[in-house]
């Protein structure tokens, strides 16, 4: 579904992503594990184009997206209008939930299909109390935003971005800005729309999440990929030092 070859990315001289490779396959949940810096966020934000690699290839179901030489010849070039159909693929859920404050709960969940899809009213609307019932956000359809808790507004993101229909769903951290006692109802929702199969790449230091229901974790150091497997393999028998040193903070 995804595929990135060789992915570099540098910010002034430092370079962030030294030649990543990674693909992730239809109905995979791949766990993106690192320490702070390692560069996660923005491999994330490569994937859809929200950062422009400095050189490497990605290919989304099947359509390359970008393809830039190291010499930084361009091998593919595509247009805004193909950016804005891939990210309606690709949905994308924020640490910073990213509501817009000005609209209720309904109205952000609709906002995208009427937008970027020009779908109809009824169906779109039909989909977004659908979400909003999946998510356990139902009885909040008309709240603002900020009378939501964080917890209440990550599950509306959540809804927001599968109203699009995406193939594949990018996690940035969703967990992190919440208050410890809120974390369980976002993970719980992330763990439903797994289990139903959505093919998921998350950034998380939830290893209880990874652990559950990640098909593979990747674990990055520095740019680089230090290692992948399965959980158990990566999380609970790390032969890499880094890893080791990484899991063990969390007992
Ligand atoms: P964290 O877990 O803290 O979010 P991360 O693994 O997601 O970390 P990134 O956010 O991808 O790491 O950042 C990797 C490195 O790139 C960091 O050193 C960061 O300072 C740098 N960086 C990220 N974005 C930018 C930017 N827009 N301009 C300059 N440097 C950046």
């Amino acid at each position: 579904l995804v595929e990135m070859r060789h992915l570099r990315k540098s910010f002034g001289g430092h370079e962030v992503l030294k030649g990543i490779d990674l693909t992730v396959y239809p109905g995979e949940v791949v766990a993106l594990l690192g320490s702070s810096g390692s560069g996660k966020t923005t491999l994330l934000r490569c994937v859809n184009l929200l950062e422009q690699p400095s050189s490497g290839r990605i290919v989304i179901d099947g359509a390359p997206i970008f393809d830039r030489a190291p010499d930084g010849r361009d091998n593919v070039r595509i247009g805004a209008r193909d950016v804005a159909a891939m990210r309606s693929r690709v949905g994308m859920v924020f640490q910073q939930f990213n509501l817009f404050p000005h609209m209720n709960v309904l109205a952000n969940v609709m906002e995208g299909p009427r937008t970027v899809l020009g779908e109809s009213e009824a169906t779109n609307r039909a989909r977004a109390l659908d979400l909003l019932a999946k998510v356990g956000m139902a009885d909040f359809a008309d709240r603002m935003p900020g009378r939501l808790s964080g917890g209440q507004k990550q599950r509306v993101s959540i809804a927001r971005a599968l109203n699009m229909r995406p193939s594949l769903m990018l996690f940035d951290e969703p967990t992190s800005a919440l208050d410890p006692e809120l974390v369980g109802e976002v993970l719980n929702t992330m763990i439903t729309l797994a289990r139903e199969g959505m093919t998921m790449l998350v950034v998380t230091h939830e290893l209880g999440f990874a652990l559950e229901v990640a098909t593979r974790v990747v674990f990055l150091d520095q740019g680089a990929i230090a290692a992948q497997g399965t959980p158990q393999e990566v999380l609970l028998h790390p032969t890499n030092e880094r890893v080791r040193g990484f899991v063990n903070r969390f007992h």
